[in-house]
């Protein structure tokens, strides 16, 4: 008996002595070494970062170009419960730039329990995340050393792909959820230098979302970086410098509260629904939900003024549009500006054969989109490709035939975005715009400019047709400046 325990014994150690580890293996091994070892890293029960640092206005920029808008982020502090699958952010952010909702810091709070993805707003009211949106939640937890070696050692991760690329070597880790990142660890120092991982955005299709790692300090007996920068394709989205972090501290209550944890995850954006009511005669307020649409009849064709946020909305307003005026085609979009949330439904509109009208600044920004891959959620354009029929304004057009006029013009030094047409339907005098006048909100940052540009026109306006909120008198932008 005891002499076979023994050469089981033996057996097992020559196989383990023999045994080669992968070159995939070889990088997860160094890199859990260079961290501070397997065991310690698999004993970790909690992660406490706090810092400070910015974060980006991807889609949200001066113009489809601009950089320079962002956050500055105070009170960052990231608690995760690294067992359990739970963790939270809360911060808090400042504009650095002429916001829409002012210039008041705001606390936000992104918090992710096993498969309940939720975000608490400012007011407290928590909501739950839809089903893919979940999934990039989860996905972002794995974008730390930590997490990422950790899963990596997991026996039901899957390791692929082992390379170099200068002083890198990256391996491709599937982790036992599923999800697909790239690691690359610095060949000298075993530490890990980044995480990409592959996600869908609406306007950009398939986009990189990278983490990059420096500054490594020593935490208890493990390496953690202390300066995390994220970035989706070349563009940065944060930079966090931690000013604090802790390993095994306290972590505070991460459970998701609890009207998250009750709400059903949606598996994708909501339904759209679509309300027309007239605006004058021939044009139609197409409404309802939060980003609206203006729908214009011609002599033989339509015109629709924005398709925004996803294929969901812009297609079922260009359903609208067809159910509403049957007769006539409808060949135009016009944009009114290059913002994610009024851009998203363009390569929708494109699918269906609308030729794009926009601001001329505009133009080199809707020529990528439309030639972007979406493979990872295929959407309309994608699966019925078009080629881009644009024409672009610069500070007017004139969409004129004898029973309708509509004037595009620019809205010359907007402090919301270089990029905004505002359209003026002269029979009716009524003005269409959006995001530089939302009657009802708490503060009008951009309406002394429209006004501006509306005086410049000589425009006479009986009634502003916002495509955020409902239509309202002239009068109501007049009451936003101050009187003297
Ligand atoms: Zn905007
Ligand atoms: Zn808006």
């Amino acid at each position: 008996m005891r002499r076979s325990l023994w050469l089981v014994f033996v057996s097992l150690a020559m196989a383990t002595a023999c045994a080669k580890p992968t070159p995939e293996r070889r990088v997860i091994d160094d890199a859990a070494a260079a961290l501070g070892g397997r065991s310690r890293i698999q004993a970790v029960k909690t992660l406490v970062i706090e810092g400070e640092g910015t974060n980006g206005n991807l889609g949200q920029d001066m113009t489809p170009e601009a950089t320079g808008q962002g956050f500055t982020v105070t009170g960052y502090k990231l608690s995760i419960d690294v067992p359990g699958g739970r963790s939270r952010i809360e911060q808090t952010r400042t504009p650095n730039f002429t916001y829409f909702q002012g210039q008041a810091a705001q606390k936000q709070t992104l918090g992710i329990d096993r498969d309940v993805g939720y975000n608490v707003a400012p007011n407290g009211t928590a909501t739950r995340l839809s089903v893919p949106a979940t999934k990039d939640r989860r996905a972002a937890t794995y974008h730390h050393p930590l997490m990422i070696v950790r899963a990596a050692l997991d026996p039901q991760a899957k390791l692929a792909n082992a390379r170099n690329f200068g002083n890198q070597r990256t391996v491709d880790v599937t982790t036992a959820d599923g999800l697909t990142f790239t690691l690359a660890v610095d060949s000298t120092t075993g530490l890990p230098t980044s995480i990409v991982s592959m996600a869908d955005n609406t306007n950009l299709g398939d986009v990189a979302q990278e983490t990059s790692f420096e500054q490594y300090q020593d935490v208890n007996g493990i390496k953690l970086p202390s300066r995390l920068t994220t970035k989706i394709d070349n563009y940065q989205t944060s930079q966090l410098r931690v000013t604090k972090q802790a390993i095994d501290g306290d972590a505070g209550d991460l459970a998701a509260p609890a009207a998250a944890a009750s709400a059903a995850a949606t598996p994708g954006p909501p339904p759209a629904t679509v309300t027309a009511e007239p605006i004058g005669r021939g044009a139609w307020l197409l409404g309802g939900q939060s980003h609206h649409s203006v729908l214009v009849e011609y002599s033989d064709h339509l015109l629709l003024i924005e398709a925004p946020q996803n294929d969901t909305r812009s297609l079922a307003v260009i359903a609208k549009a067809r159910e509403l005026v049957p007769g006539k085609p409808l060949t135009m979009v016009v944009n009114t500006h290059h913002h994610f949330d009024h851009s998203g439904g363009i390569r929708a509109a494109v699918s269906e054969g609308l030729t794009v009208v926009t601001q001329k600044a505009n133009v080199a920004f809707f020529q990528q989109a439309i030639g972007r891959a979406h493979t990872i959620v295929p959407d309309a354009l994608a699966k019925n490709p078009k080629p881009l029929k644009l024409e672009a304004v610069d500070e007017e057009m004139v969409l004129k035939d004898k029973t309708m006029t509509v004037n595009l013009y620019h809205i010359a030094g907007s402090p919301h975005a270089d990029t905004l047409l505002m359209a003026y339907l002269p029979r009716d005098r009524v003005l269409v715009e959006v995001d530089v006048f939302s009657p009802g909100a708490a503060v009008h940052p951009y309406a002394a400019n429209l006004l501006e540009n509306i005086k410049k026109r000589s425009l006479r306006v009986d009634r502003i047709v916002p495509l955020h909120g409902t239509s309202v008198a002239f009068d109501a932008l007049m009451k936003t400046q101050p009187t003297n």
